[in-house]
């Protein structure tokens, strides 16, 4: 394998399945639209949860606006003293 591909693998190794092992932190479902970053779900003690409430923040927030389909949507940890909880729970959607 190339060195290049091998680093990516390396960078991004978990995918917040069964076998996650990540330290504990502060995890948020986030959305991406170009240069626009949106904190949409969390905080979640773990990797593992913010991961699988991932599709559920995307289909609410697909039902209130369609563009949210067309974004990146992934599993941030932000520093430790991040205080903001995600748009879906502010709303109480989450
Ligand atoms: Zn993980």
């Amino acid at each position: 394998m190339p060195a290049m591909a091998e680093a990516l693998k390396d960078a991004n190794s978990c995918d917040g399945g069964e076998g996650c092992q990540c330290e504990r932190g502060k995890y948020y479902v986030t959305a991406v639209n170009g240069s626009a970053f949106y904190v949409m779900a969390g905080p979640y003690s773990t990797h593992r949860e913010a991961e699988a409430d991932r599709n559920k923040a995307l289909r609410i927030a697909d039902d209130i606006d369609g563009r949210a389909w067309f974004m990146v949507w992934g599993v941030t940890r932000m520093a430790d003293d991040y205080t903001k909880v995600g748009k879906l729970n502010e709303l109480g959607l989450l």
